[in-house]
């Protein structure tokens, strides 16, 4: 067959359908709504197949992408399913919330002259995962029990990406996680508009599918410490994913007032609590109707667009710097744009002004400009002298980075850097023997596959410690596995109302 050219490709991406801004903007439904299969297909067909496939390279958990679109090509689904769960454990997750335009679509020749669009692989992983949870495929392997017992703390993409690899390998693996449903930030922090709870569970019945037990409600260092879970608890091992999710403020005068919370507690409250469904669920946020959000990053972009969702009339993003140096993804701010949200840029405040009753009436801003390059090459942003104005806001959440929560640090001994993560080796072993850690709580805020290739990597560590060698995984059909979820529809191939094409 003659090779693919650039100039032989499709010339277009294929269409994505998307909700109406206006519509959208009022409802919790999935922005992104994914690719039928013809579209699918035709996207695949502007693979080159490299022979040194960049986009592999680019990808942190090396997805064969060339291999599993090839397999797309020929029909083959479950083979290309197969070969992409050989990295991924969260397709349908990743494809939806991964940064690819970053990591393999960044560096695909497809887009590198600047007139195309790279191979939409991102949209190309999400359809194959959909289609997976659709049509209960799992991937099972021969597991040889070992008789080793892992505890994981935390049941985020690290926590589980550690403990599938564990199962695996014949370990009996509990994952305990402290709230009362599991998936870290998947579930209580990435809105339900981008990443229905619906794919959550899927990928995480998956997962419990390879006998791994989660327990939540259970903090640990509270309930128990590290050091009981080696001591007295039975474990062999023990790995810790407790992610970053202490949310920071900046001390400014008024931060105690009604009307103050961080976009954590916002999107916590919505997500997991479903403020958003009030009064079906009796758990209402109060947010007011002027909603000021601090920061510029994809966190903020979320608790803007869900504040929307929860019905303020005007949504406001205060921003030190300018657009060009603002953090969040390009797609998420060109959506929270659309629907509507308001950015006010070189805007930093200094004050939150309160009424007689205690509420939040306004926000003390001052103008910024942006001055010489710091030591991260960006520049700084300076405040301009007499330049103070009130804005007026009566809801003021942050969203302006976070920390890791110090329960574990003060109730182990492991060993923390200055800002309070754990120390790990190049294996992610801490300071205490058997006790590994992975994701956010290692690296401070970072990805859905950074923190997932962690969890792998650290399994890796406690399979050696443990003196385990690696098993061959097998592929078997599970039919029907997910019969009865929402997913039990072949959701690529919905019928669409109200959408539009990207
Ligand atoms: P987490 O996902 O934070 O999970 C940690 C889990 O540990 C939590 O469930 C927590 O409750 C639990 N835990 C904590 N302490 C204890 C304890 N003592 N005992 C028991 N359990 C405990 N990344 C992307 O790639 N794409 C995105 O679009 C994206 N959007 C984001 C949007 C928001 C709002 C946020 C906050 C982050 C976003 N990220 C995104 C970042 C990404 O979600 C994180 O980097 C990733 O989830 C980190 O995974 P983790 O497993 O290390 O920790
Ligand atoms: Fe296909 Fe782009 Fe990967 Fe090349 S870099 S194999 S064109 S997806």
């Amino acid at each position: 067959m003659a090779r693919k050219t650039i100039r032989s490709i499709p010339q277009q991406r294929a269409l994505m359908p998307v909700q109406e801004p206006e519509i959208r903007a009022k409802n919790f439904d999935e922005v992104a709504l994914g690719f039928d299969t013809e579209n699918a297909l035709l996207e695949c067909e502007r693979c080159l197949v490299c022979p040194q496939p960049a986009c592999i390279e680019g990808c942190p958990v090396n997805i064969d992408i060339p291999g599993f679109i090839t397999r797309m090509i020929k029909h083959d689904y479950r083979g290309a399913y197969n070969l992409l769960t050989d990295s991924t454990l969260l397709p349908a997750v990743c494809g939806r919330v991964c940064p690819q335009e970053d990591q393999c679509e960044g560096v695909c020749p497809v887009g590198a002259g600047g007139t195309l669009e790279p191979v939409a692989i991102g949209r190309l992983e999400r359809w194959l995962g959909d289609k997976a949870i659709a049509e209960g495929w799992r991937k099972t392997s021969h597991i040889e029990p070992q008789p080793f017992r892992v505890g994981i703390v935390g049941s985020g993409p690290a926590g589980m990406a550690c403990a599938a690899d564990l199962a695996k390998a014949g370990c009996k693996v509990t994952i305990f996680e402290a709230l009362h449903e599991p998936g870290g930030v998947l579930r209580y922090g990435i809105p339900e508009f981008r990443l229905p709870n619906s794919v959550v569970d899927a990928e995480i019945g998956a997962i419990e599918a390879l006998g791994v037990e989660i327990k939540c409600n259970t903090l640990v260092g509270r309930l128990f410490t590290i050091e009981q879970m080696l001591d007295e608890m039975g474990f062999d091992a023990v790995f810790i994913g407790t992610g970053a999710g202490s949310p920071r403020f900046m001390d400014l005068p008024g931060e105690g007032l009604n009307g103050v919370l961080s976009a954590n507690e916002l999107l916590t409250r919505c997500n997991l609590m479903r403020a958003g469904q009030f009064p079906a669920f009796d758990t209402p946020l109060g947010l007011g109707k002027r909603v000021a959000v601090i920061g510029a990053g994809n966190t903020a972009m979320d608790a803007m667009r869900v504040s929307m969702r929860l019905g303020a009339q005007e949504v406001n993003c205060i921003y030190r710097r300018t657009e060009t140096e603002c953090p969040a993804r390009k797609e998420e701010l060109h959506h929270a744009q659309e629907e509507g949200i308001a950015f006010h840029w070189l805007t930093n405040p200094v004050e939150i002004l309160g009424d007689d009753n205690g509420n939040v009436r306004a926000l003390r801003c001052v103008r910024m400009e942006l001055g010489e390059p710091d030591t991260s090459g960006r520049r700084s942003p300076v405040a301009i002298p007499g330049s103070e104005f009130d804005f007026e806001a009566d809801t003021v959440v942050y969203a302006i980075g976070t920390s890791p929560n110090p329960i574990l640090g003060q109730t182990s001994k492991l060993k923390l850097d200055k800002r309070g993560y754990i120390q790990t080796d190049a294996d992610l072993a801490t300071s205490l023997a058997g006790v590994y850690a992975g994701g956010d709580i290692v690296t401070g805020a970072a990805t859905v596959i950074l923190a997932m290739g962690a969890g792998r990597k650290a399994a890796a560590g406690i399979k050696r410690y443990l003196g385990i060698r690696d098993s061959a995984v097998v592929y078997a059909a599970e039919p029907g596995g997910l019969e009865g979820s929402m997913f039990g529809i072949a959701q690529n191939e919905r019928n669409f109302t109200h959408v539009r094409l990207i």
